[in-house]
Protein backbone atom coordinates (compact mmCIF):
# COMPACT_ATOMS: atom_id res chain seq x y z
CA UNK A 1 0.00 0.00 0.00
CA UNK A 2 1.30 3.53 -0.83
CA UNK A 3 1.12 6.79 0.42
CA UNK A 4 0.24 8.53 -2.69
CA UNK A 5 -2.28 11.36 -2.35
CA UNK A 6 -3.99 12.78 -5.88
CA UNK A 7 -3.00 16.27 -6.37
CA UNK A 8 -5.81 19.08 -6.95
CA UNK A 9 -5.11 18.76 -10.69
CA UNK A 10 -5.66 15.01 -10.52
CA UNK A 11 -8.45 15.45 -8.25
CA UNK A 12 -10.56 17.99 -10.91
CA UNK A 13 -9.51 15.63 -14.00
CA UNK A 14 -11.01 12.25 -11.93
CA UNK A 15 -14.20 14.58 -10.71
CA UNK A 16 -15.15 14.44 -14.36
CA UNK A 17 -15.39 10.59 -14.80
CA UNK A 18 -17.72 8.09 -13.89
CA UNK A 19 -17.88 7.35 -9.58
CA UNK A 20 -17.15 3.65 -10.68
CA UNK A 21 -13.64 4.87 -12.73
CA UNK A 22 -12.62 6.92 -10.15
CA UNK A 23 -13.12 4.44 -7.25
CA UNK A 24 -10.90 2.29 -9.10
CA UNK A 25 -8.40 4.88 -9.60
CA UNK A 26 -8.23 6.38 -5.75
CA UNK A 27 -7.77 2.31 -4.69
CA UNK A 28 -4.87 2.07 -7.62
CA UNK A 29 -3.52 4.60 -6.48
CA UNK A 30 -2.96 2.96 -3.13
CA UNK A 31 -1.84 -0.10 -4.89
CA UNK A 32 0.76 1.44 -7.39
CA UNK A 33 4.31 1.28 -6.36
CA UNK A 34 4.83 4.25 -8.97
CA UNK A 35 2.82 7.59 -8.19
CA UNK A 36 0.95 9.04 -10.92
CA UNK A 37 -0.96 11.90 -12.03
CA UNK A 38 -4.77 12.17 -13.62
CA UNK A 39 -4.24 14.31 -16.77
CA UNK A 40 -7.95 13.60 -18.65
CA UNK A 41 -11.49 12.57 -17.83
CA UNK A 42 -13.91 14.02 -19.89
CA UNK A 43 -13.66 15.51 -22.96
CA UNK A 44 -15.76 17.76 -25.15
CA UNK A 45 -16.64 15.92 -28.86
CA UNK A 46 -14.55 19.48 -30.63
CA UNK A 47 -11.18 18.45 -28.97
CA UNK A 48 -11.72 15.03 -29.22
CA UNK A 49 -12.15 16.28 -33.17
CA UNK A 50 -8.69 18.25 -33.14
CA UNK A 51 -6.67 15.20 -31.19
CA UNK A 52 -7.72 13.15 -33.87
CA UNK A 53 -7.14 15.55 -36.64
CA UNK A 54 -3.73 15.79 -35.02
CA UNK A 55 -2.86 11.72 -34.81
CA UNK A 56 -3.08 11.98 -30.61
CA UNK A 57 -6.75 9.80 -30.80
CA UNK A 58 -7.82 7.45 -33.74
CA UNK A 59 -11.51 7.19 -32.91
CA UNK A 60 -14.64 9.64 -32.20
CA UNK A 61 -15.83 7.22 -30.78
CA UNK A 62 -13.91 7.38 -27.22
CA UNK A 63 -14.73 6.49 -24.03
CA UNK A 64 -13.48 10.01 -23.15
CA UNK A 65 -16.28 11.89 -24.71
CA UNK A 66 -19.24 13.50 -22.75
CA UNK A 67 -21.86 12.27 -25.32
CA UNK A 68 -21.76 9.14 -26.29
CA UNK A 69 -23.52 5.48 -26.28
CA UNK A 70 -22.94 4.10 -22.62
CA UNK A 71 -21.82 7.46 -20.96
CA UNK A 72 -23.92 7.79 -17.86
CA UNK A 73 -24.82 10.76 -16.31
CA UNK A 74 -22.66 12.96 -19.16
CA UNK A 75 -19.34 11.70 -17.32
CA UNK A 76 -16.53 10.60 -18.67
CA UNK A 77 -15.57 6.53 -19.29
CA UNK A 78 -11.92 6.88 -19.50
CA UNK A 79 -8.82 8.39 -18.10
CA UNK A 80 -5.31 9.24 -19.23
CA UNK A 81 -2.75 9.07 -16.49
CA UNK A 82 1.15 10.09 -16.44
CA UNK A 83 3.75 9.03 -13.93
CA UNK A 84 5.18 10.84 -11.62
CA UNK A 85 8.88 10.42 -10.58
CA UNK A 86 12.02 12.22 -10.15
CA UNK A 87 9.97 15.08 -8.74
CA UNK A 88 8.33 15.39 -12.00
CA UNK A 89 5.27 14.33 -14.41
CA UNK A 90 7.41 11.87 -16.80
CA UNK A 91 5.53 11.95 -20.21
CA UNK A 92 8.18 9.81 -22.06
CA UNK A 93 8.23 6.97 -19.22
CA UNK A 94 9.33 3.63 -20.74
CA UNK A 95 5.70 1.14 -20.87
CA UNK A 96 7.08 -0.64 -17.90
CA UNK A 97 6.17 2.30 -16.03
CA UNK A 98 2.91 2.81 -17.40
CA UNK A 99 2.33 -1.16 -16.69
CA UNK A 100 3.19 -0.81 -12.97
CA UNK A 101 0.32 1.66 -12.74
CA UNK A 102 -2.18 -0.31 -15.33
CA UNK A 103 -1.63 -3.48 -12.91
CA UNK A 104 -2.28 -1.24 -10.00
CA UNK A 105 -5.91 -0.39 -12.12
CA UNK A 106 -6.63 -3.48 -13.05
CA UNK A 107 -6.10 -4.93 -9.31
CA UNK A 108 -8.16 -2.30 -7.94
CA UNK A 109 -11.21 -3.15 -10.85
CA UNK A 110 -11.05 -6.47 -9.83
CA UNK A 111 -11.57 -5.82 -6.24
CA UNK A 112 -14.22 -3.64 -6.64
CA UNK A 113 -16.22 -6.08 -9.37
CA UNK A 114 -15.46 -3.76 -12.41
CA UNK A 115 -13.82 -4.48 -16.28
CA UNK A 116 -11.30 -2.06 -17.62
CA UNK A 117 -8.96 -1.70 -20.75
CA UNK A 118 -5.53 -0.92 -20.86
CA UNK A 119 -4.97 1.54 -24.08
CA UNK A 120 -1.17 -0.28 -23.07
CA UNK A 121 -2.93 -3.28 -23.96
CA UNK A 122 -4.31 -2.89 -27.26
CA UNK A 123 -2.58 -3.84 -30.44
CA UNK A 124 -3.18 -1.58 -33.30
CA UNK A 125 -3.00 1.68 -31.66
CA UNK A 126 -1.08 1.41 -27.89
CA UNK A 127 -1.95 3.94 -25.98
CA UNK A 128 -0.16 3.90 -22.67
CA UNK A 129 -1.71 6.50 -20.61
CA UNK A 130 -5.29 5.24 -21.12
CA UNK A 131 -7.53 3.52 -18.78
CA UNK A 132 -11.42 3.08 -19.94
CA UNK A 133 -14.15 1.40 -18.11
CA UNK A 134 -16.35 -1.25 -19.50
CA UNK A 135 -18.79 -1.90 -16.66
CA UNK A 136 -19.57 -4.36 -13.95
CA UNK A 137 -17.47 -7.60 -13.93
ZN1 LIG B 1 -7.28 8.34 -23.13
Amino acid sequence: MSNFKFSKRSLDNLATCHDDLQRVAHLALKYSSTDFTITEGVRAVERQKEMVRIGASKTMNSYHLDSKDGVIDGKGMALDFYCYYDGKVQVNAPISKFAEVANAFKKAAKELGLMIEWGGDWKSFIDAPHVQLLGKA
